[in-house]
């Protein structure tokens, strides 16, 4: 099928062994198990609904164009594949809890606060479009990133501006910016439903997952645990920030907050073009409003800041006024992997697969590395990679690895 992912079934089944069950972790476990592989999955959280991946603190946008502002013309064309493999990976997922989570007596449990009718559910995926919005008196900040964007979004691609009334037939409950883009063919993904529904639906394919599990080091056809050394025909290294020191990865820290705001009347992601920080918020489910992100260059994962509250919450008062009397129902904070030169990498060697350096897109892209990677493995045919620019590796490529910055 024109379009679908590139077919993991292609190769005899092998035993492969995965280290790191995050966000990528999860989409290639979920595409391995379903091919019929034998395949080991290790990761240190204690169980599948354990909040340890970036990929469970990412909003979720999958925003190819808004995305150029810091990305290049790679990460934006396997944004555009993702978009294209988003619908067919989810399909066939198990329904999950609309919170995400398994259990009801977890520590996190104010984080089900929305979440009333917590009933399995299909993985909640949108492609409405995305707005960028922007105040008077911020016409500088706002031109700029327009401009960057249109000059590197392809033709019939570029933030379309919108009147007033536009917007308003489009979100009402906007009130306050004095000019607005849309973004057409942009989306946003459930990241609670997805990472839990892909764990799940690959365990039920029958992957095994070795969960409180740290790998010390990952090499071709070999991991190493605690317990000793394990064997694999392919060993996949998808341990993001973890991947040290083989990898020159570093985490950047980011910062979240979740309102309930039951009422409110907001159908797609909104991006606000500030002269100071960039801040989006996004609806999800049951209620739940996501305003993000701080984007700071350090390792410190302890919870969020008083300042980076004030500055997000602001900025999203200023565009959602309905937003006063939601109630803050949980932060939280992660380290976003990224190399060097914030670009992602795919490393490929007989018996080994590197991918990591996913940095603020992983959601964008990862469906698209996630097919790379299989056909660098030998797992897949190449016919769906061919018009797309490569992005393999080799070992000696990659920068030396540094110290992770304070
Ligand atoms: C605040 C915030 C907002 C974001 N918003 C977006 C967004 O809107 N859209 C978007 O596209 N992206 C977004 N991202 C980025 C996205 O979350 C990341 O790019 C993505 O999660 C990276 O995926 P990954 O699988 O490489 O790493 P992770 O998801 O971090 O997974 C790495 C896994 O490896 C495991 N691991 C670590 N060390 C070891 C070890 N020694 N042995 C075994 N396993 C190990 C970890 O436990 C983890 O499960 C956001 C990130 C943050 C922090």
């Amino acid at each position: 099928m024109p379009g679908a992912p590139a077919g993991p079934g292609a190769a005899r089944p092998q035993r492969i062994a995965l280290a790191g069950a995050g966000l990528l972790g999860r989409l290639l476990a979920w595409q391995l198990a379903r091919a019929g592989h034998q395949l080991d999955v290790y990761d240190p959280a204690p169980g599948p609904d354990a909040r340890g991946a970036a990929g469970w603190t990412a909003a979720g946008m999958l925003s190819p164009v808004s995305e150029l502002e810091c990305a290049d013309e790679n990460v934006y064309r396997l944004g555009l594949r993702s978009l294209q493999l988003w619908p067919m990976l989810i399909e066939g997922l198990p329904p999950v809890p609309l919170s995400g989570r398994l259990s009801a007596s977890d520590a996190a449990a104010p984080a089900r606060q929305g979440h009333a009718a917590d009933t399995p559910h299909p993985v909640d995926l949108h492609m409405r479009g995305s707005l960028l919005l922007a105040h008077r008196g911020d016409e500088g900040a706002a031109a700029r990133v327009v401009d960057l964007l249109a000059g590197k979004a392809p033709a019939g691609q570029a933030p379309r501006r919108i009147d007033l009334q536009a917007l308003s037939a489009l979100e009402p409950d906007i009130r306050g910016p004095a000019h607005a883009w849309l973004m057409e063919g942009e989306g946003q993904i459930d990241t609670w439903q997805a990472m839990l529904a892909l764990a799940l639906g690959a365990e039920g394919a029958g992957a095994r997952f070795h969960w409180g599990q740290v790998i010390e080091r990952a090499e071709p056809g070999r991991l190493h645990t605690a317990q000793g050394p394990v064997s694999a025909d392919l060993v996949l290294d998808l341990r993001g920030t973890g991947a040290r020191p083989q990898l020159p990865v570093r985490g950047v820290r980011g910062e979240i907050v979740h309102l309930h705001a039951p009422g409110l009347r907001l159908n797609r992601p909104l991006r606000l073009l500030h002269p100071r920080h960039r801040v989006y918020i996004v609806p999800r489910a049951g209620g739940r409003v996501l305003v993000g992100a701080s984007e700071i260059e350090s390792e410190d994962a302890s919870p969020i800041s008083l300042r980076t509250s004030v500055e997000l919450m602001a900025a999203a008062h200023s565009v959602l006024p309905a937003l006063a009397e939601a109630r803050v129902v949980f932060t939280d904070t992660n380290l976003r992997p990224a190399l060097p030169d914030n670009l992602p990498t795919l490393v490929s060697e007989p018996g080994l697969v590197r991918v990591n350096g996913l940095f603020r897109h992983g959601w964008l892209i990862g469906p698209a590395l996630a097919e790379q990677a299989l056909v660098a493995a030998g797992l897949a045919a190449s016919g769906a990679l061919a018009a797309r620019p490569a992005l393999i590796d080799s070992p000696d490529s990659l920068p030396a690895p540094q110290e992770a910055s304070a």
